[in-house]
């Protein structure tokens, strides 16, 4: 499905970005693996390789527009053109809203939602100029839900569902189809770190019964990427077990 197109993939040094990485090489997409984790990029790059599909790993903080430019450039120098952007890259750092600090809102905020802004604006000048392209949103739930103790994070994945709809209506006519993923409960480093009892609670809203994979998430990210999503624009997928319908 993705033989012959080059992917850029943030935060995907790890997790969900990595798996996303790994099931579009193993379609034949040339993969951007861009993350602050050179070493874990480096690694991806590597597995990559070994599958005889090509990859490149580039240090890049996605807050940063000059960093992110920079990404663009050389992306396009290496492989001449740019097909498929994952925005991946996210953070979370949760507290209580009396208790969060200037810094944690603005650095949730800074990374997930304006890093997503600074990649869409520098890829989508190449594709508006190909007139073709696929740029994929990873949100969550919560942000449709919301969630105690993640103002900022729900805010951010919120922005991110707002700027995937506007950008699909802005960039339809230019053959470029903007959607977003909401991955409910996976199983990631991100998540690893919750309690025993709140783990169990999360499953208990689950109707599938089992928390979800990065495989689950990298399975629909493929969908959107592939030609067999060219009519849908401007979308959120839950891959969430069926935890909000
Ligand atoms: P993860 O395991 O923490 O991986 C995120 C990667 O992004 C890490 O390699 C991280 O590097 C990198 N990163 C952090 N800040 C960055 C920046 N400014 N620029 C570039 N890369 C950066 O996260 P994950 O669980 O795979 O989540 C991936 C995405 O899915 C996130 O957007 C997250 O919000 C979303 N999501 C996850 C879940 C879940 O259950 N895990 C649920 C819903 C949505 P460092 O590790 O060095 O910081």
């Amino acid at each position: 499905m993705l033989k012959d197109k080059v992917a850029i993939v943030t935060g995907a040094a790890q997790g969900i970005g990595k798996a996303i990485s790994i099931s579009f090489a193993r379609d034949g997409a040339t993969v951007v693996i861009a993350d602050v984790d050179l070493i874990g990029a480096g690694a991806v790059v590597s597995e990559i390789q070994s599958m005889r599909k090509k990859a490149l790993a580039l240090l890049v903080d996605v807050s940063c527009s000059r960093e992110v430019e920079a990404m663009v450039i050389r992306t396009l120098d290496e492989f001449k053109k740019i097909d498929i952007l994952v925005n991946n890259a996210g953070i979370t750092r949760d507290s209580f809203l009396i208790r969060m600090s200037d810094e944690n809102w603005t650095q949730v905020i800074d990374i997930n939602l304006k890093g997503a802004f600074n990649c869409c604006r520098e890829v989508a000048k190449t594709m508006i100029k190909k007139r073709s392209g696929k740029i994929i949103n990873i949100a969550s739930i919560v942000g449709l839900t919301g969630n105690k103790g993640q103002v900022n994070y729900a805010a951010s994945k919120a922005g991110l569902i707002g700027l995937t709809k506007s950008l699909a209506r802005e960039l339809a006519a230019r053959g470029i189809n903007v959607n977003a993923v909401a991955p409910g409960f996976i199983e990631t480093t991100m998540t690893e770190e919750l309690s025993e009892s709140l783990k169990e609670k999360m499953l208990g809203k689950i109707p599938l019964a089992r928390a979800g994979s990065v495989d689950d998430v990298a399975k629909a990210t493929l969908f959107l990427a592939s030609e067999y999503a060219d009519y849908i624009t401007g979308q959120v997928i839950n891959v969430d077990g069926g935890m909000i319908m």
